[in-house]
């Protein structure tokens, strides 16, 4: 059986996409067979990939119009890495999946047809948290939480952690949290050396070692339709990526989850971190407040 592994994060651009593919990229060049499915409408990692496909052959085709799952699975520049496409169709899914019973397991059948076959099957979500969201969820064994290195990172984190958790406990499906991912980090600045910190305290689950640098080479990979490994393979980005794909597969499915910390005062938590002082020019609010009605504990 394959690691199902889902990108996620609500927010917009914080690295999703060039995550799920340079990650699923540098898997396959580590030798593990690998199933990129683009699950976003906007469809960026289709676009990323440079995934040629029949308008009717996504994977949108593949869950709601009888379209199988051997013509949607479509081969790339590696070897050992093919994907599965997604167009703006998907959006009409949120829709007509409502409609269908066990409408949250939608892609977890499709995973179990069209995965067995592989090592590593890498879902890659826009930035929402709603059924397609769920269906990702329910279909993946594990999440990456890619982190921006930017002022007001942390907002929305504890959305993002009790969707994982209402998997957890209403849908009773074990999903494993990765880790989160630090991704446009620039170690020259500041603040992104502070938020860097701060993420690696107050994410309540495991951080990759590896810090994902902000470089122009990723940014300008996807124009090329290709994966960084093929556009600039000595570049820092690429570098880091290849070393998430190598801690990714050091990580063992099924090893003990790494416990949540809290920053209640509770014996053995930790004191809250004093966040960094934010630029005059931004809103007064502290990047590491939680928003209204969230928790982490
Ligand atoms: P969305 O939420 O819209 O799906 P996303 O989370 O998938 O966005 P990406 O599309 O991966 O985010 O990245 C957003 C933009 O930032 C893209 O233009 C991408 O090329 C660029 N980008 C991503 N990672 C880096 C990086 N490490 N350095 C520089 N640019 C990056
Ligand atoms: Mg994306």
């Amino acid at each position: 059986m394959p690691r199902v592994i889902a990108i996620l994060n609500q927010k917009g651009g914080v690295g999703k996409t060039t995550t799920a593919v340079n990650l699923a990229s540098y898997l396959a060049m580590r030798g593990k067979k690998t199933l990129l499915v683009d699950f976003d409408p906007q469809f960026n990692a289709t676009i990323a990939m440079g995934v040629v496909h029949a308008p009717n052959e996504t994977i949108y085709h593949a869950l709601l119009a009888g379209v199988s799952h051997e013509k949607v699975v479509k081969s790339t520049y590696l070897t050992n890495l093919h994907a599965v496409p997604a167009s703006a169709d998907l959006a009409g899914a949120l829709i007509e999946l409502i409609e269908i019973p066990d409408r949250e397991l939608a892609l977890r059948g499709f995973v179990e047809k069209a995965g067995g076959a592989y090592d590593f099957v890498i879902i890659d979500l826009g930035p929402s948290l709603h059924l397609l969201t769920v269906n990702a969820l329910m279909a993946a064994g594990e999440v990456i939480v890619p982190m921006q290195c930017e002022y007001l990172s942390l907002e929305g984190l504890g959305q993002l952690l009790q969707t994982i958790e209402l998997v957890r406990n209403n849908l009773g499906h074990h999903l494993r949290v990765g880790g989160a991912l630090l991704t446009m980090y620039d170690k020259r600045e500041k603040l992104s050396r502070e938020i860097a910190r701060e993420i690696r305290k107050r994410f309540p689950h495991h951080v990759y070692d590896v810090e994902i640098p902000r470089s122009v080479a990723l940014a300008e990979a996807p124009q090329y339709r290709k994966p960084i490994m093929l556009y600039a393979p000595q570049s820092p980005g690429a570098f880091a990526y290849e070393r998430l794909a190598e801690e990714v597969i050091a990580q063992m499915e099924g090893a003990p989850e790494v416990p949540i910390r809290y920053f209640d005062g509770s014996p053995g938590g930790e004191a809250p971190p004093t966040p960094p002082v934010p630029p005059p020019d931004y809103p007064q609010r502290s990047a590491f407040d939680m928003g209204a009605g969230e928790s982490l504990s």
